[in-house]
């Protein structure tokens, strides 16, 4: 078994967190990654791994060995985007969410793979994936609706054919040798609302004319589609109305879509507010099969001091639209301060945070054929 920590790995090391450094400075927002993808392009290259551009060249997939065609065909994603902050009159971008890290445990898996050879039995595909974040929530000027990035991959058909979809990510604040298992997260439907001018013509009830009685006729429909009393929704003022952010929990997953365009269908059509989708992101369920096996690999890796059970994260990923197709896992690693999307946050053990991960998806690999 491939130790990455072993001595004879130690440029290979050196190598990724060169990789790492490069990749933290160049921070870019959704759909804007080309400098992201000109860098694995440089590493690909430079080890001669060939990869493929979906997405109109946003999006970097390497095969390494017959994908839909092996034993276990297995996906990892890579997140390519940063995290827009707003600065000023604009805004920011800084990797304040670590995704640059994702690249990282990635590409340094398929530099493994590829130098000392695949694993038997199984097909390992890598994308990087653009677009994770929802960027309306700091760039106010993005068309609308927002489509993240695993979705258009999805609808490609990039995804067809896997067993199985794995992800890293870094945690907040979590010391080294310590990992998250998470059981999923909510949904989030995202709603811009511009009220009306004051009109004294028009004679509809204000109930039909304000953002509160807006919100208050979205609960209502709400409770109409699913059963629920209410979801939670969080409001938001900008500059030019109102924001509503709506979480669907996972046992709603599958009314998400329809609940959101026959509401909004049957709002827009008798509020005088102006009504815009900003994004909507399935919940993520993560694999309770994949789970257990994660358990079994990460209780027999030395490195590993604790495993943490987590019910919910808070945020959405579009990450959840995979996993209402694919039994996915997401892990989340330590070696890090400070919160995620806040400027304090910060790797502190890059050992841990950028090296470690690439171990325990190759031992993820394995006993994904053994089982
Ligand atoms: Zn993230």
């Amino acid at each position: 078994m491939l130790n990455i920590f072993d001595d004879h790995y130690s440029a290979i090391r050196e190598r990724l967190l060169l990789l790492a450094r490069s990749l933290e400075r160049t921070a870019e927002p959704a759909f804007e990654e080309k400098g992201t993808v000109e860098i694995w392009h440089r590493f690909l290259s430079e080890h001669q791994i060939p990869f493929r551009l979906a997405l109109d060249g946003l999006a970097p997939v390497i095969d390494l060995g017959l994908f839909g065609r092996s034993e276990k065909s297995v996906v990892i994603t890579v997140d390519l985007d940063a995290v827009g902050r707003v600065s000023g009159e604009g805004w920011l971008c800084e990797h304040t969410c670590g995704h640059f890290a994702q690249s990282v445990h990635a590409l340094g898996l398929a530099l493994l793979l590829h130098t000392y050879g695949g694993l038997k039995h199984v097909a390992v595909r890598i994308i990087g994936c653009p677009g994770e974040e929802c960027r309306p929530v700091y760039d106010l000027d993005y068309p609308l609706p927002y489509i993240p990035g695993k979705q258009l991959l999805l609808k490609d058909g990039w995804f067809t054919g896997a067993d199985a979809v794995l992800s890293t990510h870094l945690a907040d604040h979590l010391s080294t040798g310590w990992v998250q298992l998470v059981d999923g997260a909510d949904g989030m439907i995202g709603l811009r609302l511009h009220a009306p001018p004051f009109d004294p013509f028009d004679h509809r009830p204000i109930s039909l004319k304000t953002h509160a009685g807006f919100l208050d006729e979205w609960q209502k429909e709400i409770r109409r589609i699913t059963g629920r009393p209410q979801l939670k929704v969080r409001a938001r003022p900008i500059s030019t109305g109102i924001e509503l952010w709506t979480a669907f929990p996972k046992e709603l997953a599958d009314i998400q879509a329809q609940a959101v365009n026959e509401i909004l269908a049957r709002l827009s059509a008798s509020t005088a507010v102006e009504v815009q989708l900003i994004s909507s992101y399935a919940p993520l369920q993560q694999s309770e099969s994949l789970q257990g096996i994660a358990e079994q690999v990460l209780k027999k890796d030395r490195v590993i001091t604790n495993i943490q059970r987590i019910s919910e994260l808070p945020g959405s990923t579009d990450l959840g639209d995979v996993s209402q197709a694919y039994p996915v896992l997401q892990l989340f690693v330590g070696g890090t301060i400070g919160v995620t999307h806040d400027r304090n946050f910060q790797v502190v053990d890059e050992q841990f945070a950028l090296l470690w991960p690439i171990q325990w998806l190759m031992n993820m690999l394995e006993r994904l054929v053994a089982n």
